[in-house]
């Protein structure tokens, strides 16, 4: 079966809730967000039965914002009640709705302990109540399980269903556009590799994304991502076994692949695997002799 035999039909626009038959406790509603290109959109998500939650209302713009309010009406007139916003991350395509719908309908902000920590220095964002591993959200048939994945980013949390109707991802993988790891942003390459083992682990099931539809062949997917991380790991390492020492040397090397416009990005990626090898010890890094403020990398097996 396709992806798209699978979603309902008559809601397979762009701002229209959509669903799948065997999991109707699970709404997808992509929002028109500041994403990375060339994603346009984050999804929000509502799940759950009589009682709901929203994951990651991520629109800071009030159209986008009418459309998820709206479509929580609509399900409030059914008798459904919104219960509280989960935050998967503390991005901010995931974020910038959340307050505005949080004071709408009333009702708390829930995000692991690192995304409130993250959050905790801007006025304008308030987490209610922290989530860990292992805590189990009492919505849908039988509830949905916290999984901390850091890496992407160090609050990041999936929610896994307990009834069947598959893993909601965040920005572990997405199904449109691509997930960065960013050092600066305190994303951490080796972490990101852990948890995409740990999804992969989690068997064939359907994945939600935040950008894009959902995929049902979901380990395929995680494990595409991995493969792909680790193959620039290994141009990485190439790259550094030429003698190649410096962020700007190693990049056009291990990232020969990518277009210049967005070597901006592949440095980021480049630093996330150094710092991720530094961590495994293959790698050694010192100041450079040229640049006090600059650093060098050599292979420890090189030496
Ligand atoms: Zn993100």
């Amino acid at each position: 079966m396709t992806q798209s035999a699978v979603l309902t039909p008559s809601l397979a626009q762009p701002d229209q809730p959509q669903t799948v038959a065997s999991a109707p406790w699970i709404r997808r509603i992509p929002l028109r967000s500041p994403t990375l290109p060339p994603a346009t959109h984050t999804n929000a998500y509502v799940i759950g039965e009589s009682e709901l939650v929203v994951i990651d209302p991520g629109s800071p713009w009030p159209d986008a914002q009418h459309a998820l309010v709206s479509a929580l009406r609509t399900l409030e007139s059914n008798g459904q009640k919104l219960s509280a916003v989960v935050l998967s991350h503390h991005h901010f395509d995931h974020v910038s709705g959340a307050m505005d719908l949080a004071a709408a309908f009333s009702v708390p902000v829930w995000a692991h302990e690192h995304t409130a920590r993250r959050l905790g220095t801007r006025p304008d964002l308030r987490i209610d109540e922290q989530l860990r591993e292992g805590d189990v959200l009492p919505f849908g048939p039988r509830g949905f399980s916290v999984l901390h994945t850091p890496g992407h980013a160090p609050g990041h949390i999936c929610l896994l269903d307990q009834a069947g109707g598959g893993l909601l991802a965040g920005d572990m993988v997405a199904s449109q556009g691509t997930i960065i790891v960013s050092p600066q942003d305190e994303g951490d390459m080796a972490l990101y590799l852990d948890s995409l083992r740990r999804l992969l682990q989690l068997g064939r099931q359907r994945i939600w994304p935040a950008h894009g539809i959902a995929v049902e062949e979901g380990d395929k997917l995680v494990g595409r991502y991995l493969e792909h991380r680790l193959l620039r790991e290994r141009k990485v390492v190439q790259a550094l076994a030429t003698g190649a020492d410096t962020i700007d040397a190693l990049l056009p090397l291990a990232y020969d692949d990518t277009p210049v416009a967005l070597y901006p990005l592949a440095q980021e990626s480049l630093l996330a695997h150094l710092l991720a090898l530094l961590t495994s010890g293959q790698v050694d890094a010192m100041p450079s002799d040229s640049s006090p403020a600059a650093v060098t990398y050599r292979l420890r097996t090189a030496r």
